[in-house]
């Protein structure tokens, strides 16, 4: 996998003071889309062990508390994705037990492959849907149109 930007410490993404991740590949092409750059799967850099080590400290780092880890890009659930993301949530769920996970897709809940579900039953939230220009509002929190929808599993 692929990622274009990793921040250690975010409070624009998801709630609270958190982690964030954008993942590269997406393939919904979206009208609007303000990440073109990470359509491509090859764009960005080498998503590494010791960056998931990094992203697995930085999350149980009690000089500054983080509420939680945020994964958006690109998609995280590109099938090109899906195996470097599982073992991501994974090792959240199993090293940080008190933090929660939130995630960002281009796809549908309902139209996930058990490949992507097995991913989404380890967050806490999914924000689904593609970006529909024409339902775009700023006011909206944690989405950009009015179509996507803010799946709560755990908060
Ligand atoms: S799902 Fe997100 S990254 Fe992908 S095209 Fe749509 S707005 Fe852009």
């Amino acid at each position: 996998m692929n990622y274009h930007q990793y921040h250690p410490i975010d409070v624009v993404n998801g709630p609270g003071t958190r982690c964030t991740l954008f993942v590269s590949g997406c393939i919904h092409q979206c009208r609007g889309c303000y990440n073109q750059a990470t359509w491509s799967l090859h764009s960005g850099h080498l998503f590494t062990q010791q960056l998931e080590d990094q992203i697995i400290a930085d999350l149980n780092d009690e000089r500054i508390k983080r509420r939680g880890l945020s994964l958006s890009g690109g998609d995280p659930l590109h099938p090109a994705n899906l195996e470097a993301v599982l073992k991501l949530v994974q090792r959240v769920r199993a090293e940080c037990p008190d933090k929660d996970i939130w995630l960002w897709s281009g796809y549908l809940l309902s139209e996930l492959s058990q490949e992507q579900q097995q991913i989404v039953n380890l967050v806490d939230v999914l924000i689904d849907g593609k970006f529909e220009k024409d339902l775009a509002d700023p006011e909206l929190e944690w989405r950009g149109s009015a179509n996507q929808i803010i799946h709560r599993f755990k908060l």
